[in-house]
């Protein structure tokens, strides 16, 4: 059955492909963007989720479009990365207000719809480093592990009402993200992955299709990590 579906930052990179990939499954699918425009062939909403205004907007918009948010798939999510020594605490902050503070808001919103549909799927992209933590990404990693506990703290919350909430934490993916990143810290990670080789947006997609799909109901506050074996152990 198709279902309504939100994206966050689903107008490029992950995002874009996690929302064409629920698309494909037959859900009605909208995403988030900050200006650039709805990607061809999706609903697109403006919205920056530091912003619980616009992200109140945003929901109001789509739910008029396509009835109240059933799965949420909380993707924003900006990387500003330094040694602590030299992190101000505006980077610190700025980070976990995208990351971590932004799903919060999207949640809450959310759940209002979910509950009363007595039906929802809560889906986080965090990320590898998150469980592993990185060198240089104190702040991109609190905000990651933060995930792991909202979405634990939401299936304990929300479990009885037939909602889930589960984290997938990818690991290095080809984006602009990590396109940003220099020769030699691509070349450490693809040294670290058993998989011998860089993630697909792809991969990440067919992984969100099946939390959000009928047949995972059962799965809740679990991290599945799709990282072709990168962070193994944790
Ligand atoms: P990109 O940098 O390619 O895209 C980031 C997306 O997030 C864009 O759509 C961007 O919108 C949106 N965004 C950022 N800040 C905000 C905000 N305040 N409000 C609304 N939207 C926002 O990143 P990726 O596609 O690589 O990453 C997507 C998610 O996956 C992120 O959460 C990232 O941390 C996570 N991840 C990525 C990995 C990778 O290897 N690429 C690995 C592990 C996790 P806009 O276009 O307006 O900037």
């Amino acid at each position: 059955m198709g279902r309504s579906v939100l994206v966050t930052g689903g107008n490029r990179g992950i995002g874009l492909a996690i929302a064409r990939g629920l698309a494909e499954a037959g859900h009605q699918v909208a995403v988030t963007h900050r200006g650039s425009g709805a990607p061809e062939g999706l609903f697109g909403v403006q919205a920056d989720v530091t912003d619980s205004e616009q992200v109140d907007a945003a929901f109001k918009q789509v739910e008029e479009h396509q009835g109240p948010v059933e799965v949420v798939v909380s993707n924003a999510g900006i990387t500003d990365d330094t040694l602590l020594m030299r992190m101000s605490e505006d980077q610190f902050t700025r980070v976990v207000d995208a990351n971590l503070t932004g799903a919060y808001r999207v949640a809450k919103r959310a759940s209002r719809g979910m509950l009363r549909g007595k039906w929802g799927r809560f889906i986080f992209i965090a990320s590898v480093v998150g469980l592993s933590g990185g060198a240089g990404q104190v702040n991109y990693a609190a905000s990651k592990a933060g995930l792991v506990g909202m979405a634990r703290s939401l299936a304990r919350e929300l479990g009885s009402r037939n909602i889930t909430a589960n984290v997938v934490a990818p690991g290095f993916i080809v984006t602009d993200m990590t396109d940003a990143l220099t020769e030699d810290q691509r070349t450490a990670a693809l040294n670290q992955i058993p998989a011998g080789r860089y993630g697909e947006t792809a991969d990440i997609a067919a992984a969100v299709r099946f939390l959000a799909s009928d047949e995972a109901g059962y799965i809740n506050g679990a991290v599945l990590p799709v990282d072709g074996g990168l962070g193994m152990g944790h």
